[in-house]
């Protein structure tokens, strides 16, 4: 999978609750974030490093995006709300 392949929302769907930021020059590949939402993050099948899937979830995943932000041991990953 390429890194920074984000998806967005499409026109019209509903407001995100979080807007995802990733900064893969500080991850060192714990996988914490895959763990908490598989479907928002990835790890590069090369060198391990986090690739941001989708960069405003909906508003059901904002639980485990947070989760995942707050296990990042490097805060490689930047919410806003
Ligand atoms: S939890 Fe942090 S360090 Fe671990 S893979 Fe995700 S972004 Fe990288």
């Amino acid at each position: 999978m390429p890194a920074n392949d984000i998806v967005e929302v499409p026109a019209g769907a509903p407001a995100p609750s979080v807007v995802v930021t990733i900064h893969p020059e500080k991850c060192i590949g714990a996988g914490y974030c895959v763990e908490e939402a598989a479907d928002v993050f990835a790890q590069d099948d090369d060198d391990g490093m986090v690739v941001l899937l989708v960069s405003n979830p909906s508003p059901e995943r904002k639980a485990a995006v947070l989760n995942a932000a707050r296990r990042c041991p490097v805060m490689a990953i930047e919410i806003r709300e």
